[in-house]
C-alpha cells in the first residue's frame, strides 16, 4: 500500500468546502461542485469572463476589455466570484485555509492551459509590505508558486514590490480604481534581469476592474518584459 492511501485510510479526504467524504485528493463533493461557478466554455482571451454563445474560431474580448487599457496580451480565470468560488476566495485570503492554495491552483492551470508557455516566468501581484505584516503571506503568491509548481514553469514570488500603501480599492468607482494604483506597483530592482525579454504570467486571486493588474503588467513591461498574461483565480463578472 502507498503511502497516500495508507494516509486516506487514516484521513479520508474530505471535501474541500464541506464534511462530505469524497473519493479522490483537492476534490469537491457533488453539491459543492455544483455550487462552485467553474468558468468553461466561451471566454474573454484577456480576463477570463465568459461570454455567450459558441467558439467563433477567433479571439473575442469582452465589452469591458474593448473599451478598458489591458496592457496584458491574454489572461484566462477559474471561477466566478460567486456562491462558492466567492468563499473559496475569502477562505484563502483571511488565511483560515490555506491548504485551499493547491487545489485552487490546479484548477487555475487548467483554465489557463490555452496561455501557458513553457518559458513563462510566473508570479503573483503583489501585497504592500504592511498588509503582509499583518496578514503574514501573500494569497496570490501561494496561489503563483502552487501553479508554478503544477505546471513546471518557473516562479519568482517578488519579482513586483508595491512600495507605495494604495488605499483599499473596495467603494471606489473603475476610474478610482484606476487612479488610486496608478504607479503604484514597481518592478524590484533585484529581479529586473530575470523578466527583460522574457513571457511573465502574473498571478492573482481576484479580479475586479483589473485595475491592479494593469499597473502590476505595467511594471514588467516598464522592465523589459516580452510579454505580460494574466491568470486569476476568480473574476468579478456582470450579471449576464
Ligand atoms: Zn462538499
Ligand atoms: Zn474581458
Amino acid at each position: 500500500m502507498g503511502l497516500q492511501a495508507a494516509l486516506h485510510l487514516l484521513y479520508p479526504p474530505q471535501c474541500l468546502t464541506c464534511d462530505a467524504l469524497v473519493t479522490t485528493d483537492f476534490g469537491l463533493c457533488g453539491p459543492c461542485w455544483r455550487e462552485t461557478p467553474f468558468i468553461t466554455g466561451l471566454v474573454c482571451d484577456l480576463c477570463g469572463t465568459p461570454l455567450p454563445g459558441e467558439d467563433p474560431g477567433h479571439t473575442v474580448h469582452c465589452d469591458d476589455c474593448l473599451t478598458l487599457a489591458r496592457p496584458w496580451a491574454r489572461g484566462r480565470a477559474a471561477l466566478l466570484y460567486k456562491d462558492n468560488g466567492r468563499r473559496i476566495v475569502l477562505a484563502l485570503k483571511h488565511g483560515d485555509r490555506l491548504d485551499l492554495a493547491t487545489p485552487a491552483a490546479g484548477w487555475l492551470r487548467q483554465a489557463a492551459a490555452p496561455i501557458l508557455a513553457p518559458e513563462m516566468l510566473v508570479s503573483p501581484v503583489p501585497l504592500h509590505w504592511l498588509r503582509f505584516l499583518r496578514r503574514r503571506y501573500n494569497q496570490a503568491a501561494l496561489l503563483s508558486a502552487a501553479l508554478a509548481r503544477l505546471a513546471g514553469l518557473d516562479h519568482c514570488p517578488d519579482l513586483l514590490t508595491r512600495p507605495r500603501n494604495t488605499r483599499s480599492q473596495e467603494g471606489r468607482s473603475r476610474e478610482g480604481r484606476y487612479e488610486n494604483m496608478a504607479g503604484a506597483i514597481r518592478p524590484h530592482p533585484r529581479h529586473t534581469a530575470r523578466m527583460r525579454g522574457r513571457k511573465v504570467l502574473l498571478v492573482d486571486d481576484v479580479m475586479t476592474s483589473g485595475a491592479t493588474l494593469a499597473a502590476a503588467a505595467e511594471a514588467c513591461l516598464t522592465a523589459g518584459a516580452a510579454e505580460v498574461s494574466v491568470a486569476i483565480l476568480a473574476r468579478v463578472a456582470k450579471q449576464p
